[in-house]
């Protein structure tokens, strides 16, 4: 039987498990709920026991093992350093440590949008392009970078947290610290919270008849779907804010320039109501290095990436690899 490894996406309400071959090719997997109200503690001893479970249905356990967490982390150490939508924020717990002594193999930890691009890397757009930049554009907004076929992730895996680029220099104020970060711009809540606005003050007709007038149904699909349909001030300002998007990934080629710019998560399901802004901008706001060639691009494996990159993670492990 070929050897396995198993991997971890943790999110805030969800944790998706898998087992897979080296090659990343899944044989078993499960969603449990978080629980993370339990504290950190009782969450990892939940994955290791979900862990074992599909380790006992597959009739091997794994030889070592990857978790994307949602928050910075030091993959050094194996501990996690901050989790800001976890109750407790998860202030250095010794996740690795833990995992480690629960289900017996190696654990290595990742942040979690680096675990997606790492993911996009190995199995998606990164198949046709060594270089790529990936946002991932949900409740947060994260990013990772992959240069000449590697994930690069600094002294403690905290390279791309392109969510706080500030586009905005007195914009709104930021979880962070900061103004005007694209995070309070274009992240899942910011652009709902906005069309909520335009809702309520009668300016998005056709959304608010799409959600009968319940704004807990407001988000970026049925946004989509109003601006698509013909509500053009809520058009206007998706398209605003996909400016400010392009403006931060302007600033990400500046840098890196990548071949590709990936963008992920539930915004970017709005598709080219998203994605054409950002492509004009860049071709707008970059004219030191070449962008024609630079596309913009949705996730080719979308929600999975995450979960695919730590089985990747967990596979290099094995074979020595670097990620
Ligand atoms: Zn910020």
């Amino acid at each position: 039987m070929p050897r396995l490894v198993a991997g971890v996406d943790l999110g805030g309400t969800t944790a998706s498990l898998a087992l897979a071959d080296l090659d990343g090719t899944i044989v078993h997997e499960n969603k449990i709920a978080t629980e993370s109200y339990g504290g950190p503690q009782r969450v990892l001893e939940r994955i290791a026991e979900g862990i074992l479970a599909l380790a006992e249905e597959a009739g091997q356990k794994p030889a070592a093992l990857g978790i994307g967490l949602p928050g910075l982390v030091d993959m050094e150490s194996g501990t996690s350093r901050f989790m800001p939508n976890l109750p407790t924020n998860w202030v250095n717990v010794e996740v690795s440590q833990i995992l480690s002594a629960l289900i017996g193999c190696p654990v290595k930890l990742i942040n979690d949008a680096r675990a997606a691009t790492l993911g996009e890397l190995r199995f998606g757009h990164g198949r046709e392009a060594d270089s790529l930049a990936l946002f991932t554009l949900g409740t947060g907004i994260g990013g990772g970078i992959a240069i000449d076929g590697k994930l690069r992730l600094g002294p403690i895996g905290a390279a791309g947290e392109f969510g706080h680029l500030a586009v905005l220099p007195y914009g709104p104020m930021c979880g962070c610290g900061n103004r005007g970060c694209l995070e309070t711009l274009i992240s899942g809540p910011a652009l709902t919270g906005e069309a909520v606005r335009l809702v309520r003050s009668g300016r998005a007709p056709i959304l608010n008849e799409l959600v009968k007038g319940d704004i807990s149904l407001v988000t970026p699909k049925t946004m989509a779907e109003a601006a698509n349909a013909g509500d053009d001030v809520l058009k206007a300002t998706i398209t605003l804010r996909g400016e400010y998007l392009g403006i931060g990934a302007a600033n990400v080629v500046m840098i890196v320039h990548p071949e590709i710019i990936v963008l992920s998560g539930g915004v970017a399901e709005m598709g080219e109501l998203i994605l054409e802004p950002v492509r004009r901008t860049i071709r707008e706001r970059v004219s030191m290095v070449p962008t024609e060639a630079i596309r913009v691009e949705k996730s080719q494996i979308g929600e999975r990436a995450g979960l695919c990159g730590t089985l990747a993670l967990a596979a290099d492990t094995v074979t020595g690899e670097p990620s």
